[in-house]
């Protein structure tokens, strides 16, 4: 499943294809037809992430000026917009293609949004169910095809089951395989924010401190807080494990017995590496003086991360023996040396 850096890179993207355009759009697996419909003719508006959901809002195509800015607190005011509720889930994905206008988005060009772009990784990540997944899928979520020269463009027939296809002129994306693909109004969608946690790639006034508060009133141990969304929203499996490290927390010590200062590091750390992931669209969150000076053989994953899929291997920091264990369902990387 894609973290929340992947899912706000999205946001990012459907907002510089789609956003202020009056869209056709259509369910060409027949699942998402109702909604298609009260999208087609629409105007998008700038797509909004929150940890890993996303939400699409629109408006009339005439309405005059639709705002953009949309938070926790006024969503349920804008009566004139309404939502696509999108969640990827395991096996949600976007494929866009267009003509070179449309690929010539300064976004689609980051290479890591870019077909291919994950093998440099692909022999350090094995296991499927973690939050970076290859072949022909990318850290975004997301797969960007080559399209002809602007004059001969048209749009492809939908390949799969897509249960959304959103097209300009120019492009189109096509949406195949979420979990959840729903239309929803301004109340439905402060009901869905209403159960999710704060979201460090936002980091509102009083998140850290609402972070704190949450984590503190809590017995269940902290590895699993930080996965869990209605606590912090966006943070997966690569992040969870890194920011313990990094920080320097067990992962096995409950909520309420961390002090409200290491919380706040951690709600700082997650800002960090979740903006850094933001920008660069990998996560790569070893510390520069531990990062090896080149790739270690049978240990590519140092060059990356500190613990992250490194079991039995020795710590960068303390030589201790990296550790692993399932917790919630999924597997938990740590520093037995390093982490209280
Ligand atoms: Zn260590």
């Amino acid at each position: 499943m894609p973290e929340g850096h992947s899912i706000h890179r999205l946001a990012l993207v459907l907002t510089e294809l789609f956003s202020g355009e009056v869209v056709r759009a259509s369910s060409p697996q027949g699942r998402f037809a109702a909604g298609a419909e009260l999208l087609d003719g629409s105007r998008i508006l700038p797509v909004q992430a929150w940890g890993k959901h996303l939400f699409i809002p629109f408006a009339d195509a005439d309405n005059p000026d639709p705002t953009a800015d949309i938070s926790r607190s006024n969503v349920a005011d804008h009566l004139e917009i309404r939502w696509i509720h999108v969640h990827l889930g395991l096996y949600g994905r976007w494929v866009f293609n267009g003509d070179d206008s449309f690929l010539k988005s300064k976004l689609l060009g980051v290479p890591h949004i870019i077909i291919g772009e994950g093998d440099e990784v692909r022999s350090a990540v094995t296991d499927p169910a973690d939050d970076v997944q290859f072949g022909t899928r990318t850290d975004l979520g997301g797969i960007v095809e080559a399209g002809p020269s602007a004059s001969a463009w048209r749009p492809p027939a939908p390949r799969g089951a897509v249960r959304l296809r959103i097209l300009t002129e120019n492009g189109v994306a096509d949406l195949s395989g979420p979990n959840q693909c729903e239309v929803k109004t301004g109340a439905e969608v402060a009901a869905v924010l209403a159960r999710l946690g704060p979201d460090p790639l936002r980091n509102a006034p009083g998140d850290r401190a609402l972070f704190i508060d949450l984590v503190r009133r809590r017995r269940a141990p902290i590895g699993g807080l930080v996965m869990d969304q209605s606590v912090a929203a966006g943070p997966g499996n690569i992040y969870r494990a890194e920011t313990l490290f990094r920080v320097g927390i067990h992962p096995d010590r409950p909520g309420a017995k961390v002090s409200r200062q290491r919380i706040g590091l951690m709600w700082d750390d997650l800002v960090d590496i979740m903006t850094d992931g933001l920008e660069t669209g990998t996560i790569q969150t070893i510390q520069p003086d531990l990062a090896p000076a080149k790739p270690i053989e049978g240990d590519l994953e140092a060059s990356r991360w500190a613990v992250y899929h490194r079991t039995g291997r020795p710590c960068l920091r303390c030589g201790s023996t990296i550790r692993e264990k399932l917790m919630q369902g999924r597997r938990l990387f740590w520093c037995p040396g390093c982490q209280r």
